[in-house]
């Protein structure tokens, strides 16, 4: 990105209409959803596993190419017409100068997580390293956590009547102990196959190397180092909604995350494959 470029974007950024923090916290939006504290206290308290599992997400990389959301949805067998993942557009600027922003969205794996507040059936709830996962034992499928989510991360499966959201590919992740993305030999026997930890599928499929997945306690990480030579380029990373105080595990880079913020779903909402309509486009690049 040249500094010209840069200098546009930033501009664009300030004088568009960012989605202000109100009054209004994430408490106030939702309570009438959440259960009981004393329900979903030890759901909310990940394992002692000395893990912070986290996403960085350079969106000064994002090409908007979609191949994250492919690849989730071949990993996860995700039904035609819904999304674990998915890329964000917002058109910036008056022509001749214009540009197209872009975000690629996932679960946030909040450690505050309204989703898991509001489960009444003891689903939703906190695994390795704190990803929040969804327990399909437990699933009756009734909602709440998609009315409770301000990221529209979570869907509601149309056969299983279950809810389905982003899980850190544990089937990857958890092969092995080795940091996912690490090419050193893992320690066999150790996982839940025994094998080498693999990096979510999205992560390796992005052309652009946009996404970070990792161990945010590891200085070690490919995650860490990435978030730290983004913060010594850029400054600090910023976060989705922060007024909504669910505290996230996923950090941003780049402007697009003001900009593109308007068109990302909120409570009650899911990731749908509308934000591809062109109508949309130009209803949300006004
Ligand atoms: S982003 Fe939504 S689904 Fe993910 S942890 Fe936060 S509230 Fe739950
Ligand atoms: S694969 Fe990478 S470049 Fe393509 S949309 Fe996803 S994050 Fe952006």
């Amino acid at each position: 990105m040249t500094n010209n470029r840069r200098d546009f974007l930033q501009k664009a950024s300030v004088a568009l209409p960012i989605v202000a923090a109100t009054a209004a916290t994430a408490a106030e939006l939702t309570n009438d959803n959440f259960q009981p504290e004393e329900f979903w206290r030890d759901r909310m308290t990940p394992p002692d596993d000395g893990k912070k599992l986290g996403w960085f997400v350079d969106s000064r990389r994002c090409i908007g190419c979609h191949a994250c959301e492919v690849s989730c949805k071949s990993e996860n067998d995700v039904p035609l017409g819904n999304f674990i993942r998915q890329t964000f557009y917002q058109d910036v600027g008056e022509y001749p100068k214009v540009a197209r922003m872009f975000m690629p969205m996932s679960c946030q794996h909040c450690e505050d997580a309204p989703c898991i507040k509001a489960c009444p059936c003891g689903a939703l709830h906190k695994t390795t390293g704190g990803t929040v996962a969804v327990d399909y034992e437990s699933c009756c499928g009734h909602g709440s956590c998609v009315d409770a989510c301000p990221y529209g991360a979570i869907y509601l499966d149309p056969v299983a009547k279950q809810a389905v959201k982003c899980h850190n590919c544990y089937h990857r992740t958890e092969l092995g102990e080795g940091e996912p993305g690490d090419d050193s030999e893992s320690e066999l026997g150790s996982g839940l196959g025994g094998g080498e930890a693999m990096e979510p599928a999205c992560v390796p499929t992005c052309p652009a190397e946009a996404l970070y997945f990792g161990d945010l306690n590891d200085p070690e990480s490919k995650i860490t180092k990435a978030m730290d030579a983004a913060k010594e380029a850029e400054g600090e990373l910023s976060q989705l909604r922060p007024e909504k105080e669910t505290r996230p595990r996923m950090w941003f880079a780049g402007v697009a995350l003001p900009i593109v913020e308007k068109v990302i779903p909120t409570e009650g909402e899911s990731f749908k494959g509308e934000s591809y309509d062109i109508y949309r486009w130009k209803e949300a690049s006004k």
